[in-house]
């Protein structure tokens, strides 16, 4: 009999109206436990709960909320390596990813630990005489917060650590592919000196409990990771009750090689980018933009890291690259791999489904070469280990294709040149540029987000987040007043 997970709602485990199974995508055979799916009555009773104990929270006093933050950070950090082994199990990410995502977890908890005890904001003199202004800022309320499969603690933690930090109560939606980190990170929240029902763990299937979340009158404010259709789904339905809304979705980044670039750093940079996390980041780089004069000698040595990578159980020491995510994922990309060459494009290497001593979702890194940028391989977000090299015939070309798409969120150059660098970090169209390094990789303490159909609303992360989970309070003091 596997282990019976339950969610956490208004300050108690409950079991749920149903449970799904939650199997590791290394090995279809290992089934990690069962886990609660929560009712529409729960999740009324979770956000009764929450507006209740929010109202507790905004007045614990910044010392108590510093305290439980750094708490959270620190046990993550501390278990980073055994709650990454259970990430790497549910989710396919190499153990040293898994390993790393807890501890970015925790840095996010201690980053924002330490902003709540930052409270400085400004003051202002009125236009009129003996009136004094102050700008403060107050807590939204209740936040539901939906996170997705491939970053689940990360992106969990970096809405979660905010909301909290600016005296948020919490209802999170963890994606039904990854309960398992969900769960450990709920439990360790859940044994922290908090009012009970300020934070809510709700699973349970997107379409259902995650769909009646964001229509919820008494959310008021939404923070969503995922895909564009999701997202613009949330958005309408945040429009129609007027909830503040957040939302980071998917992207079609470019990394552009340049002539003058060192073409073993722009390999390592390009496979790193495109591969690294079985290449379902947001912030993976599928296009490779490369310059004409050095586009042989880079596929070259491109092909031959890209075939070197190992593909394997998430679990075995030296795997580099997990299985994806799903069946469903795999079949999808079987499917854009195919129709990459119906369109035209030429499969270098890679692209087929791979037999391990396990049943796992393994597939090759897929590299084409010859794709044009009008290509529907070059303009949909496929989340798959696939990339793309498009032929430029000068800077300016590989900036106008970096910068021809819907999307937005990092895009990175591989250039000697410091003129060309300052370039192209003024011109593309992102959210986030990178200069001889990967496109995906962000720190925690400064802003992430993008543009175009990749983000919505303010952003996330660093000192920017407190725009959106805080409302701002302008007062004004008649200072002057006779005593
Ligand atoms: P998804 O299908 O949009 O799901 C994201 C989350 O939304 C999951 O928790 C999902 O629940 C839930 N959901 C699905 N339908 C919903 C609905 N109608 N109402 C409310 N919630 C709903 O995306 P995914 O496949 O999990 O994640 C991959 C996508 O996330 C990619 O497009 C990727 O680019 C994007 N992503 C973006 C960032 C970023 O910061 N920009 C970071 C990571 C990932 P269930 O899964 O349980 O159904
Ligand atoms: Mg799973």
């Amino acid at each position: 009999m596997s282990q019976k997970h339950r969610n956490y709602i208004a300050g108690q485990w409950l079991a749920g109206a149903s449970d799904i199974e939650n199997r590791s995508p290394s090995d279809t055979n290992d089934l990690i436990g069962l886990y609660a799916q929560a009712s529409r009555a729960q999740l009324d009773s979770a956000i009764d709960a929450a507006h209740d104990a929010q109202k507790t929270w905004a007045h614990s006093g910044i010392e108590q909320r510093y305290k439980v933050l750094m708490s959270i950070g620190e046990e993550l950090i501390k278990r980073a390596e055994e709650i990454g082994q259970v990430l790497s199990r549910e989710e396919g990410k190499p153990q040293a990813e898994g390993r790393g995502e807890v501890y970015r977890a925790g840095q996010f908890f201690t980053y924002y630990a330490a902003e709540t005890l930052r409270q400085l904001g400004h003051t202002a003199d009125s236009v009129r005489d003996g009136i004094e202004i102050d700008v403060r800022r107050e807590p939204v309320g209740v936040v539901a917060i939906v996170s997705p499969w491939n970053f689940p603690m990360a992106t969990a933690c970096w809405k979660i650590a905010p909301a909290l930090a600016f005296g948020n109560a919490v209802v999170w939606k963890p994606a039904n592919l990854t309960p398992a980190s969900a769960v450990i990170l709920g439990e360790i929240i859940s044994r922290q000196d908090l009012p009970k029902g300020l934070f809510n763990l709700m699973m349970g299937a997107g379409s259902e409990i995650g769909q009646a979340l964001i229509e919820h009158p008494g959310i008021n404010a939404i923070s969503f990771t995922g895909s564009v259709d999701v997202g613009k789904g949330i958005a309408a339905s945040a429009a129609a009750n007027l909830t503040k809304v957040q939302l980071e979705m998917g992207s079609k980044n470019a990394l552009a090689v340049m002539d003058d670039a060192d073409l073993d750093l722009a390999v390592s940079c390009a496979v790193n980018g495109a591969f690294g996390g079985t290449g379902q980041k947001c912030t993976a780089s599928s296009r490779l933009i490369v310059h004409a004069d050095i586009h042989d000698a880079f596929v070259e040595k491109l092909l031959v890291a890209t075939q070197a990578l190992k593909v394997g159980h998430a679990l075995e020491p030296g795997t580099q690259i997990g299985p994806v995510a799903s069946e469903a994922q795999l079949q999808a990309n079987l499917a854009n791999i195919q129709s990459g060459r119906e369109e035209g494009a030429e499969l270098l290497t890679g692209g087929q489904r791979l037999e391990r001593s396990t049943s796992g979702f393994y597939q090759a890194p897929a590299l084409f070469v010859g794709g044009r940028n009008s290509m529907r391989i070059n303009r949909e977000e496929l989340f798959a280990p696939i990339a793309c090299v498009i032929k430029a015939d000068s800077y300016d070309e590989a900036l106008s294709l970096v910068n021809d798409t819907r999307f937005g969120l990092t895009a990175g150059i591989m250039t000697r040149s410091l003129a060309r660098a300052t370039h192209f970090r003024r011109s593309a169209r992102v959210g986030c540029v990178m200069v001889n390094l990967p496109t995906a990789g962000t720190d925690y303490h400064v802003p992430f987000g993008g543009r175009g159909d990749s983000s919505y609303g303010p952003r996330e992360q660093g000192r920017s987040a407190v725009e959106f989970y805080t409302h701002v309070k302008t007062g004004y003091i008649a200072a002057g007043a006779p005593l």
